[in-house]
């Protein structure tokens, strides 16, 4: 099937020359790259041909497609998705029963070896009747789908990681997407929901470059997933100066200091919420004044509450700490050197920083920090 260039398909929508530029140079920083990438950027979409996406959904709650259509024309999520050809997509497509299950066929057949297939939701294997889409149960509709496809992409953390139906006690048998398809190219995008942007720009970058952007450990983009959301908050600045909210509705709430202490998860968390914000780039869960859950890391829903406060491992605290006031020095600055040489380490060893690098606190959350 020839498909259209992104930019005839531009150009016959009316944009100009100009504006197809000024495209590529939203994609680019969209993308993390330096701006001396625009025209290699423009140059790759001058000739790039609108991939076919089929999006399968299983065990979710829809909402990661919420969050990508939480947007306002024009935005560069609609844009992106204008120019590839979303074939199939069970919660946006018109068509459903046996005219939808034909457009997925169709798209199979048409773009054999070379359409995205992106997944949401985890796939139950204890019983394959727990969730079937036209008969057909989650796991031969994936094992199925991807058989031909040039590469997947897991959308939110369900999909990436086995997300809320994987929790304790797992009642459907649930697993992750990576579970199932160990041999193809395989893109993690954990979210609950991920940033619409972060989706969007893995989109952008295969339809840019034609292969999958650099991954960490854990299948997630680097780009996006390179950073804590620790690494990246406004309210880092309290935390190393040991001032820390006690309650959603004291002092040090209103005055924005760090919500370490109610139980924030963003020393551990990697995404990219506290650049890339959410609605626009109106705000996200920390500037609206909760903490972070950890959301994108394997787990989370089983990892200990949301508001209890992480700790750092009792011997280097315990240790740091003495030094700390004999010195002076905030206590949330030893947590935050602390927690800087654990991800140094982590780094180092090419290993992620996980929950179990900050030993979750067993006695109460004011001693969290
Ligand atoms: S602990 Fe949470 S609120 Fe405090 S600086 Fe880190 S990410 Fe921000
Ligand atoms: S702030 Fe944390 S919990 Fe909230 S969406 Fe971002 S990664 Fe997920």
């Amino acid at each position: 099937m020839n498909r259209q260039t992104l930019l005839e398909m531009l150009q016959q929508q009316g944009v100009t020359r100009r504006g197809f530029l000024k495209y590529c140079t939203a994609l680019t920083s969209l993308m993390a790259l330096p701006p001396s990438m625009v025209s290699a950027v423009a140059e790759a979409l001058e000739t790039a041909r609108r991939p076919s996406v089929i999006w399968l959904s299983f065990q979710e709650c829809t909402g990661c497609t919420e969050s990508l259509t939480r947007s306002y024309s024009p935005t560069i999520e609609g844009l992106i998705f204008d120019h590839i050809s979303l074939d199939y997509h069970h919660t946006l497509q018109a068509a459903s029963g046996t005219a939808a299950e034909l457009a997925r066929e169709q798209a199979m057949h048409e773009n054999k070896g070379k359409y995205l297939v992106v997944v949401d939701g985890s796939i139950p294997l204890d019983n394959p009747g727990f969730s079937t889409i036209a008969g057909i149960s989650n796991v031969a509709m994936l094992k199925e789908t991807v058989a031909n496809a040039v590469a997947v992409i897991a959308v939110g953390t369900c999909a990436a990681y086995g997300g809320l139906p994987h929790a304790a006690p797992n009642p459907t048998g649930a697993v992750s997407v990576s579970d199932l398809v160990p041999d193809k190219p395989l893109i993690n995008v954990p979210g609950c929901p991920p940033v619409p942007s972060v989706i969007t720009g893995v989109l952008a970058h295969f339809l840019t470059f034609g292969a999958i952007p650099e991954l960490d450990e854990l299948g997630r983009p680097k780009v996006f997933y390179g950073q804590s959301i620790h690494d990246r908050c406004y309210r880092r600045s309290f935390y190393d100066k040991g001032l820390f909210a006690e309650s959603f509705d004291d002092e040090g709430a209103k005055k924005g200091w760090c919500l370490y202490r109610l139980g924030c998860k963003g020393p551990m968390t990697y995404n990219a919420c506290a650049t890339l914000k959410w609605n626009q780039e109106t705000s996200w869960p920390v500037e609206s004044g909760h903490g972070c859950l950890g959301c994108s890391e394997p787990n989370f829903w089983d990892a200990g509450s949301f508001y209890k406060a992480l700790s750092i491992p009792d011997g280097d605290y315990a240790r740091a700490a003495g030094y700390a006031v004999a010195a002076g020095v905030g206590i949330g600055a030893v947590a935050g050197l602390l927690n800087k040489n654990t991800k140094a380490n982590a780094v180092a060893k090419h290993s992620s920083v996980s929950v179990d690098d900050f030993a979750v606190n067993k006695n109460n959350n004011n001693e969290g920090a």
